[in-house]
């Protein structure tokens, strides 16, 4: 059973998911090194109660902060802490909001200070297979054209894709039908229909595709030590054309301005 969203619902989500595209370009300002993830992630909930809106992530299945702040071989799901960052880093943070009772969810992965070129292809591979798989999101499209266009965009770079962890469906409730992987065939699985609002969210891998889950119960990092990068956008399935509820339009404006 798949939420089809009315428009005015549509709306409602693309205010949700403005407020996360902001509260990412609030921290693309921090983000240097010497600063913790702990003080990202109180500054990230500061912004988000200052906007009328609450945490989507705190206390979701226990987890205890508004963002999960992953760094290098962390791959997702990361816990902020007293952990400081280095230059040459990279940290993939991702946000959630609940606003007039709607989920924002984003995420974007963010250089610390200097990277090298390596990362630096892996952020771009990732970020391109994000985009390259949204364009697929037009009604009549099934879910497995979105899966094949990331894998297939971030493979041809010589990265690998994350397969335990998918997109979902986004309104109400932060993760509803459908799956969406980022991995699969063209043609196959559900079928997209307008007023589907979806989140895609490439996890891809430097090295093997491998992962594993830390003790914490949260932190999934990749088994061979090597980075991984994460993008995600939350979309509306169109009849034409996508239409992209996230904007990364902020973030790319704050960190033109540090280089
Ligand atoms: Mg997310
Ligand atoms: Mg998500």
């Amino acid at each position: 059973m798949l939420h089809l969203k009315t428009e005015e619902q549509v709306e409602l989500l693309r205010a949700s998911n403005r407020l996360v595209s902001r509260t990412l370009a609030e921290l693309a300002r921090i983000i240097k090194p010497g600063i913790t993830t702990l003080r990202l992630d109180l500054v990230a909930e500061e912004f988000i109660r200052d906007n009328k809106a609450i945490p989507g992530f705190k206390g979701y299945n226990n987890f205890p902060n508004t963002l999960c702040t992953s760094v290098n071989d962390e791959v997702v799901h990361g816990i902020p802490s007293d952990y400081t960052l280095k230059d040459g880093d990279i940290i993939s943070i991702d946000c959630g909001v609940i606003l007039d009772g709607f989920y924002g969810d984003s995420a974007f992965t963010f250089p610390v200070g200097e990277i090298s070129d390596e990362k630096k292809r892996l952020l771009e591979y990732t970020r391109e297979s994000l985009e390259e798989g949204a364009r697929q999101a037009i009604a009549g499209n099934r879910v497995g054209d979105i899966s094949w266009a990331v894998q297939n965009k971030a493979e041809s770079g010589g990265f690998s894709v994350v397969r335990e962890l998918v997109g979902h469906g986004l309104g109400k409730n932060l993760h509803e039908p459908p799956e969406v992987p980022n991995y699969g065939r063209r043609g196959r699985g559900p079928k997209l229909k307008e007023g589907l609002v979806i989140c895609i969210e490439p996890m891809i891998n430097m090295g093997s595709r491998n992962v594993r889950q830390m003790k914490d119960g949260w932190t999934v990092k990749t088994v061979d030590g090597e980075p991984s990068s994460h993008f995600e956008y939350a979309v509306a399935v169109g009849t034409n054309e996508v239409d992209i509820l996230t904007t990364f339009k902020f973030i790319d404006e704050e960190l033109s301005k540090i280089k």
